[in-house]
């Protein structure tokens, strides 16, 4: 009913070609970790334990998982959709590190605005007659990389006349960018269908073979854009997700790949040993994730968890306080990560955040352009996306890829937030 242009920078970022390259030759690493970590139940339980007690929600999508399990999966066909976010970490000595800011594994969005972005770019650096700096920006189309990752699992599903489902929001602000992979799959002849939770629980329902029905239309792929912050949820669609996880239907992301991507995952992961036991056999795909690992540190109660919470306290500024939750605005820094931290130190409320080190990357000039907003010079910082997509049909992986890129950019008096929150614009990486 109202739509605004999508924000973004006036001029393309620079980035350091090196970490650029560095972050797309371990995207299909990060593919292979989220994967086998999704059909490591021994590990999710071992690792969410203690932030089940505390987080509900993070609970509930644990019992629906294993409930799932129990029952037995009808799902045979897997597709992961991600995007691996980095920072560069300005050095001592001035050289940038790529550092991992979260790997995101439902929802991951901007791959269809940002398949634009380099031709907004190209035309804004032509216009200031920098043609041939327009002719060094990379063509970039995650839109029909993700469109192809979800049509190879809507023909390995096997129904030529099932349907392709977008699990959407109730209140539907990037509609835009999820058209743009929805365009790629229609012109591929697959149909795609618009739902919310309402109406999977209105018009949802399972046959004996735990096929997925949507007012009769069978459904072979499930897309959720939906589904990650617990203000997603009431009763209604919390059963609507048990409906949708127990069927045979091909979901992106499963509910075990979506725990793969918390917060609390990640924290473990940085462990020593960790990475082996989840990938054994491939040292050099482990070497090359742990080289973009940040510090990050478990509040689990004891010791480490009390030292650790004590160094915080004594010097927030180099850290990042983060809760379970997606989204954007949720984490703590600074004055307010020392009052938070004080206040729950001692009881096992903090086991539902982790710790990380903060990464602090060179700022640069750019104008940051948004409807309605005046526009001014602000002195900004990047973060790059890479997106991931893969698809494994029982134990064989059929696909893995890396799927594209997206520059985000803001301001650096926002220590928090994306372009959905408000915060960050879009931007087009010019290597350098
Ligand atoms: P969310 O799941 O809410 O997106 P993120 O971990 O991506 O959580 O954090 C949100 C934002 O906070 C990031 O986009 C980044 O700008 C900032 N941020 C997160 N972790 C760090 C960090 N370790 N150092 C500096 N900034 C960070
Ligand atoms: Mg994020």
């Amino acid at each position: 009913q109202v739509v605004n242009y999508a924000p973004f920078t006036l001029l393309p970022s620079a980035v350091p070609s090196a970490l650029f390259e560095q972050a797309y030759a371990v995207q299909q690493d990060f593919n292979l970790l989220m994967d086998a970590i999704s059909q490591n139940q021994e590990f999710l339980e071992h690792t969410l334990a203690s932030t089940i007690k505390v987080d509900d929600f993070t609970a509930r999508l644990f019992r629906i998982h294993m409930q799932v399990l129990e029952e037995g999966l009808a799902q045979s066909v897997f597709l992961g959709i991600n995007r691996s976010d980095y920072m560069f970490d300005c050095g001592v000595d001035g050289t940038p590190a790529l550092k991992q800011i979260e790997i995101n594994t439902i929802a991951a969005s901007f791959g269809g605005l940002t398949s634009r972005t380099a031709a907004v770019h190209g035309r804004v650096l032509k216009v200031l007659g920098k043609s041939e700096e327009a002719s060094r920006l990379l063509p970039n189309n995650p839109s029909k990389e993700l469109a192809l990752g979800i049509a190879k699992a809507w023909e390995l599903y096997g129904s030529q006349s099932a349907v392709v489902m977008f699990l959407v929001e109730e209140v539907q602000r990037n509609i835009f960018d999820q058209r743009c992979v929805e365009n790629e799959l229609w012109n591929r002849n697959i149909r795609v269908i618009r739902k919310r939770f309402r109406d999977v629980f209105e018009k949802g329902s399972l046959d004996d073979a735990k096929r997925l029905y949507m007012d009769g239309q069978e459904v072979a792929v499930v897309y959720y854009r939906e589904g990650y912050v617990p203000k997603n949820y009431d009763q209604q669609n919390w059963e609507a997700r048990l409906l949708l996880e127990r069927s045979r239907a091909v979901k992106c992301p499963d509910i075990a790949t979506q725990l793969a991507g918390t917060k609390k995952v990640q924290q473990e992961l940085s462990q020593p040993g960790t990475l082996e036991r989840l990938l054994p056999g491939r040292a050099e795909a482990v070497a090359r994730i742990r080289a973009t690992f940040a510090g990050l540190y478990s509040l689990d109660l004891g010791e480490e968890g009390d030292k650790i919470a004590a160094t915080a306290i004594a010097d927030p500024d180099r850290f990042v306080l983060k809760p379970q939750r997606e989204g954007g605005g949720n984490n703590l820094y600074g004055e307010e990560l020392r009052q938070v931290l004080k206040k729950i130190r001692d009881s096992p409320e903090r086991t539902s955040y982790i710790l990380m080190d903060k990464i602090k990357p060179q700022p640069a000039m750019n104008y940051l352009l948004r409807a309605h907003s005046p526009l001014q010079v602000s002195e900004c910082i990047s973060e790059l996306g890479i997106f991931g997509v893969y698809v494994r049909q029982g134990k064989e992986m059929v696909m893995n890829k890396a799927a594209g890129h997206l520059l985000r950019t803001k301001a650096i008096e926002h220590a928090d937030g994306g372009v959905a929150a408000g915060v960050a614009v879009l931007d087009t990486p010019y290597l350098v």
